[in-house]
């Protein structure tokens, strides 16, 4: 379900340059939320990132105005300023807070929150504004309600469909695998089907609780059974102490379910609760994994330390002309 993460507007994202000759980045210390003192890595200097921008206020107004959360900002993505600068957003809905404790993600966890039926027309109203020819809609998960928010989730879709006639690409969380739920999202007929793996099966447990990695593989399956034609997707983060035979291994079992679009980018801890980065990848070895899965017959591969499932989201289906 939710973004390949993610890194804060704090003061590490202006990029300290590396401390090594080799690029290596040194720790430095830092105050956790709780208190409590904790090392953190300082970024090398491929990730930097822009400061906020004015640019950004338009996006961020109509964001706001209609009340609407997004990964964009609940995840702390990296890349806010040069996709609301350009006018971009992925709305995240069912509210805000999530039933699952993903090591990963900094999205609130806790009580969940009535599902608001008015969204759908507030989403579409701001894909409207914004001009969105390409709209991703993602969510929480939501473990609590029966059909992990599907109906609305296929609601929304339409919404936007309707009022904009742009092509909308869906990012959804696993439904708990139930199939009935998977199917009525499909039956929205998304432009694109997107779920992220996040990581290799072995780091589960970690990184990626209450998750299992067969349900992510047996997810896409079943919408690639359902809807032949509609590109399937999926996104790994790289960082978390995975090896690249493992990334290659679930690359590999991502094309015998017939996912054609994958998306890899760097793991960036979001808060010092989140878990830490245990590797900063280089961009060479983005490049390279990129290639090796191209070979493994993906049609779509964006591969780079700021990608993200939704980052040029657009631009990457319209490569399939589902824009
Ligand atoms: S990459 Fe996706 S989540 Fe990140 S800012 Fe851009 S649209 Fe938002």
């Amino acid at each position: 379900m939710l973004e390949l993460p993610i890194l804060s507007f704090d003061d590490t994202l202006s990029g300290a340059p590396a401390s090594s000759a080799s690029g290596g980045c040194a720790s430095e210390v830092m105050l956790a939320l709780d208190g409590s003192v904790a090392p953190r890595r300082r970024l090398p200097p491929w990730l930097k990132r822009p400061m906020p921008t004015a640019e950004m206020s338009f996006t961020s107004q109509i964001i706001e105005d209609l009340r609407l959360e997004t990964v964009c900002e609940s995840a702390k993505c990296p890349n806010r300023t040069e996709c609301w600068s350009q006018r971009t957003a992925t709305f995240m809905i069912l509210g805000n807070v999530c039933t699952r404790p993903c090591g990963f993600c900094s999205v609130q966890k806790g009580k969940t929150e009535e599902i608001e039926l008015d969204e759908p027309e507030r989403v579409a109203e701001a894909a409207k504004r914004l001009g969105l020819e390409h709209v991703v809609i993602t969510c929480v998960t939501r473990d609590d309600l029966p059909d992990g928010g599907a109906e609305h989730f296929y609601r929304c879709v339409l919404a936007v469909r309707e009022a904009t006639g742009a092509a909308v690409e869906v990012l959804t969380s696993d439904f708990k695998g139930n199939r009935a739920a998977i199917s009525r999202v499909v039956q929205a007929r998304p432009d694109v089907f997107n779920h992220n793996t996040e990581t290799v099966p072995r780091l589960y447990e970690r990184v990626r609780r209450n998750a299992v990695y067969q349900r992510t593989l047996d997810l896409l399956k079943q919408v690639k059974d359902e809807a032949p034609d509609m590109p399937t997707k999926s996104g790994l983060m790289l960082g978390l102490g995975e090896t690249m035979d493992e990334v290659l291994d679930v690359a590999s079992d991502l094309r015998a379910v017939g996912v054609e679009m994958l998306t890899v980018g760097q793991y960036l801890q979001p808060t010092p609760q989140n878990l830490p980065v245990e590797r900063f990848v280089p961009p060479e070895e983005f490049d390279w994994l990129g290639d090796q899965c191209r070979r493994l017959g993906f049609k779509l591969v964006s591969s780079g330390p700021f990608v993200r499932s939704s980052y040029h989201a657009g631009e990457m289906a319209g490569v399939l002309g589902r824009k």
